[in-house]
């Protein structure tokens, strides 16, 4: 006999969707499809996030292209809406396989049972041995490779090419946002796509830990072995947090041992690597460090603007070459953030009908120019005034000799009261390559401390600018 909770899981799976909902009852079906829902979703999200903002959420009618979701409160509607759409979207295409519009009702009341006899709650965690859900938004396609993640790149692909059996585990480690979640899934995904039957789990470290101490509570420490135990592929994100947690860990030992005895590919990231974990098992330390250790450093410029012309590229944004590359400088190291900030400019620009130029961007950078309305191309009309040029010349491709301390002066100016990157100035003093820009600054960084007549030139230029 199934039980009530291997029927709603065994019964009902992403492509059967389409085809046997015809068979059941509307209400049914919406159960069933709730219940995977918020399984995934489950999954995805931490656990403070899923109490507050999903367990009552239920389905309340599934159309063609369309799905309502009755939700307690309009302000849970506000949050769902602004910080897991995307999720919430993402999740019923892998379940439904289509793209379904979603909106929201405000109801109060109790959520229906699955079968009528409410002998399951339906928001117990369930312990399938299917695949969960990976977000199939991370792939190796859209992974930007650059100087900073090249190797933990060529290191996924070793993983892709002979899982179980070059790497294990893979260990990826780095700073907040630097793409070891996003590797770590496209690893997963690329794998999926030749091999659709592979068991593969994905679990942020807190899920292992919450079904460990589930699995105390409850008795069921044998669902949770079956479930992680029997896999072909088991990916463990954040594993620092499993600092200081004594049975946690032990549990996760002896899981490590069994995979890695069968084969199983393991990938685990971590903010630090093994070694300076603290609270962290001798033993795990060492069954960490005997696999594959990889680093990912916080991008540098290019990929940076890499990543920012993907990701326009992606929204079907434009933006102009040199607004795009200030960009990329006025944040450093983290990827999330770059792309937050990118997405929040494009959407005020659009709402005010600005074009996304490199003068209109400024006023978002964290890095103000540090002259109140003034821009950077003022400050070359400045120094051409104070210099008595054109500022045709200035900017221009001839080589003379009396171009070349005002060019300088502007290129040290530009990168100290505006911040600019040395890419970005080149390209605003006619596309001149960022080492001349480098080597400019320079010198007349070394030459204010000694050469009155550039300090004169400084005081004078910059008072003119304020
Ligand atoms: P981490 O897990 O290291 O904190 P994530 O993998 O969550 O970082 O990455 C943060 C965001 O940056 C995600 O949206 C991810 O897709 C994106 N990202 C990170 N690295 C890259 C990259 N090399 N190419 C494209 N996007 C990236
Ligand atoms: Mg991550």
């Amino acid at each position: 006999m199934l039980s009530c909770q291997e029927k709603l899981c065994g019964l009902w799976f992403v492509d059967k969707f389409s085809t046997t909902c015809g068979e059941r009852s509307q209400t049914m079906d919406n159960l069933r499809l709730q219940h995977k829902f918020l399984e995934i979703i489950k999954s995805q999200v931490s656990s403070a996030n899923f109490r507050a903002w999903f367990t009552n959420t239920h389905i309340e009618s599934l159309e063609e292209n369309k799905i309502i979701l009755a939700i307690p409160s309009a302000f849970v509607k506000e949050t769902l809406n602004l910080r897991h759409l995307k999720l919430i979207e993402d999740v019923l295409f892998q379940i439904t396989g289509k793209k379904l519009k979603v909106e929201f009702t405000i109801k109060n009341g109790q959520l229906p049972k699955p079968n009528g006899d409410g002998e399951e709650d339906i928001f117990q965690p369930i312990r399938t041995h299917t695949t969960s859900f990976l977000n199939p938004k991370y792939t190796l396609e859209n992974f930007v490779v650059g100087l900073s993640n090249n190797v933990a790149y060529a290191a996924a692909q070793a993983v892709i090419q002979n899982p179980g059996l070059s790497y294990n585990p893979l260990f990826l480690y780095g700073g907040t946002g630097v793409g070891k979640t996003h590797l770590m899934l496209a690893i997963g995904n690329t794998l999926l796509k030749s091999k659709p039957n592979l068991k593969i789990i994905y679990c942020p470290s807190e899920t292992f830990m919450n079904d460990y101490v589930n699995a105390i509570q409850t008795h069921k420490m044998g669902d949770l072995r079956a479930k992680y135990r029997a896999c072909d592929m088991l990916l463990v994100d954040d594993i620092q947090f499993f600092s200081g947690r004594e049975g946690t860990q032990q549990e996760f030992f002896h899981t490590f041992n069994e995979l890695q005895s069968k084969n199983s590919q393991m990938v685990l990231t971590s903010d630090n690597p093994p070694n300076e974990i603290a609270k962290l098992e001798d033993r795990l330390k060492s069954r960490f460090q005997g696999g594959l250790m990889v680093d990912i450093q916080p991008p540098d410029f290019d990929t940076r603007v890499a990543i920012l012309k993907a990701r326009c590229m992606e929204k079907g944004e434009s933006l102009e070459e040199d607004a795009l590359k200030l960009l990329a400088s006025s944040l450093d190291s983290n990827i999330r953030e770059l792309e937050g900030k990118l997405m929040q400019i494009m959407q005020s620009l659009k709402l005010k009908n600005l074009e996304a130029t490199y003068e209109n961007i400024i006023p978002f950078l964290n890095h103000q120019p540090k002259k109140k309305g003034q821009n950077p191309k003022q400050l070359l009309s400045t120094i051409s005034d104070f210099f008595n040029l054109n500022l045709k010349d200035l900017v221009g491709p001839r080589r003379h000799k009396e171009l070349v301390l005002p060019r300088h002066v502007a290129m040290y100016l530009l990168s100290e009261e505006f911040d600019m990157t040395v890419e970005s100035i080149g390209k605003l003093l006619g596309g001149r390559d960022h080492t001349t820009v480098m080597h400019g600054r320079d010198k007349i960084k070394k030459m204010i401390t000694t050469d009155r007549e550039v300090q004169r030139i400084m005081i004078e230029v910059k008072s003119r600018l304020s």
